[in-house]
C-alpha cells in the first residue's frame, strides 16, 4: 500500500466509479479514475483524475504507474488485447484480471466458457452469413436472437429475427465483427446475483434479485427473502462461477428463469452493476464498498439484506429536464433514498436510481416508481 492510505485506480470515470468514490469515503481508501473527461460523474463527486482513456494501452499503463495500488474498472469498455498489455507491464494487481474479464466481454467466449463449465446457456453458434442463421433456425427454430459478440449493452447489439428478416439480419452481419445465433428462450422471469470474491479467495453472494427489461434495458429490480429454490440454485451457481472464474471483485451474473424453473445464464459483468444498486440501502454491505474490499483482498463485509423487502428504479431522463419542485415532489417520497449521478439531462439517459425498502416488493417497486415519476424520468 502506498502510504497509510489505500489507493484504488478504477479505468473510467462515470457513476459506477463516483458511487465507488462515495464508499470509498467511509472505508478511508482513495479513489483515482482514468477518464479523458474533466467533467466525468466521478469527477464532480470529487474524485482524483488522471487524464487519459481507455482505449489506449499506453494510457491503461501509465494509471497503473501512477502510484495507484491496484487496477480495477468502472466498464467492460477497453479492448481484451490492450487489458493484457496493461496486465503484463502493470507493477500492480489488475481486479479482475483480463483472464476473467474477457467472459464479461465477448458473448462467444462467454457461452463456450459457461458451457464448457457444465451450466446451461441457450442454444447458440457462431454465424457470419443469413444462411448459417437459417441453418441454425432449421433446428431451433425462428425467431433467432442475434448478438454481436463484443461491444453490446442496454440490449444494443441483440436483435430478434424472423424468417423474413433477411435483409435486417444480412445487414447486421456485414456490419463488421463476430457474431453468434441464439435460441429464443421462454423466459418467465429474469433473475441477477451478485457475488464478492477475493484473490484469497472468500466468496459471497446477496440475496438474488428480480429484474425487469424493457428494450434490452433494466428498469427496475426487485429484493425479497425468502429466496424460492430457483434462487437458491441461482445463488449457488453464482458462487461456484465466481471461483471457477478466479474472480476478484464483485460480479452479476445475469440468468434466465424458465416456466418449469430451469435456469439458463444469460451473461456476466465483472464490476459493480445496475442490478446490485439496490444493495446500497437494503444490505449491510453493498456492492460499491464490497468491491473495495474484494480488490483490495481485504475481509469481505456481510451480504444478508437489513429490510423486508427493497426495489430500485433507474431514473432516465424525461422529454424535459426537472425543476426544483418536481425534485421536491420526489423527495416526499416517504422509504426511498435517491442516488443521481451528476449528470446533464438528455431524453433516456440514465441520470440516476432510486432504492425504496418496504414490507413487499411490490410496495417497494411502488415508492420507487413514485419517485421515478415526480422526475418525469422516461
Ligand atoms: P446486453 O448485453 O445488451 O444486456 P443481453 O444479451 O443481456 O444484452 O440481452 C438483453 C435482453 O434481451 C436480455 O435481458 C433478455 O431480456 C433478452 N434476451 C437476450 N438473449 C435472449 C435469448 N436467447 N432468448 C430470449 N431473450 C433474450
Amino acid at each position: 500500500m502506498s502510504d497509510d492510505v489505500p489507493v484504488v485506480g478504477v479505468v473510467g470515470g462515470g457513476q459506477l466509479a463516483r458511487m465507488l468514490h462515495q464508499a470509498a469515503i467511509s472505508l478511508g481508501v482513495q479513489v483515482v479514475v482514468l477518464d479523458p473527461d474533466p467533467e466525468c460523474s466521478a469527477a464532480l463527486a470529487g474524485a482524483r483524475r488522471v487524464d487519459g482513456t481507455w482505449t489506449s494501452a499506453d494510457d491503461l499503463v501509465a494509471f497503473a504507474r501512477s502510484g495507484v495500488d491496484v487496477v480495477t474498472f468502472d466498464h467492460e469498455l477497453s479492448a481484451p488485447e490492450d487489458l493484457l498489455a496493461l496486465e503484463a507491464q502493470s507493477p500492480v494487481p489488475v481486479r479482475p484480471a483480463p483472464a476473467t474479464k474477457l467472459a464479461a466481454q465477448d458473448k462467444l467466449h462467454a457461452r463456450r466458457t459457461f458451457a464448457a463449465l457444465g451450466l446451461a446457456v441457450p442454444a447458440f453458434a457462431e454465424v457470419a452469413t443469413w444462411d448459417e442463421v437459417t441453418a441454425f433456425a432449421s433446428g431451433h427454430g425462428w425467431p433467432v436472437v442475434l448478438k454481436s459478440a463484443r461491444g453490446g449493452y442496454d440490449g444494443r447489439g441483440v436483435w430478434i429475427l424472423g424468417e423474413g428478416d433477411a435483409a435486417e439480419g444480412a445487414e447486421v452481419l456485414a456490419s463488421g465483427g463476430t457474431f453468434l445465433a441464439e435460441e429464443r428462450v421462454a423466459i418467465d422471469h429474469e433473475l441477477a446475483v451478485m457475488v464478492a470474491r477475493r484473490p484469497s479467495g472468500e466468496v459471497r453472494a446477496w440475496p438474488p434479485f428480480r429484474t425487469t427489461q424493457v428494450d434490452g434495458i433494466c428498469t427496475d429490480v426487485t429484493i425479497a427473502s425468502p429466496a424460492t429454490t430457483s434462487e437458491q440454485a441461482a445463488v449457488t451457481l453464482a458462487l461456484d462461477l465466481a471461483t471457477q472464474l478466479d474472480l476478484s471483485g464483485v460480479m452479476a451474473v445475469e440468468l434466465f428463469v424458465t416456466g418449469g424453473g430451469d435456469i439458463i445464464i444469460n451473461e456476466i459483468a465483472c464490476r459493480p452493476h445496475n442490478s446490485g444498486h439496490v444493495t446500497m440501502d437494503a444490505c449491510i454491505t453493498g456492492q460499491f464498498e464490497q468491491h473495495l474490499r474484494a480488490v483490495l483482498d481485504l475481509p469481505l463485509g456481510d451480504t444478508s439484506s437489513i429490510v423486508p423487502a427493497a426495489a430500485m428504479v433507474n431514473i432516465l431522463g424525461g422529454a424535459s429536464a426537472w425543476d426544483a419542485s418536481r425534485l421536491a415532489a420526489a423527495l416526499a417520497v416517504e422509504d426511498t433514498t435517491l442516488h443521481l449521478y451528476g449528470k446533464s439531462h438528455r431524453p433516456g439517459r440514465k441520470l440516476g436510481h432510486v432504492n425504496a425498502i418496504a414490507t413487499t416488493p411490490h410496495e417497494a417497486l411502488h415508492h420507487a416508481r413514485a419517485v421515478a415519476d415526480a422526475l418525469g424520468s422516461a
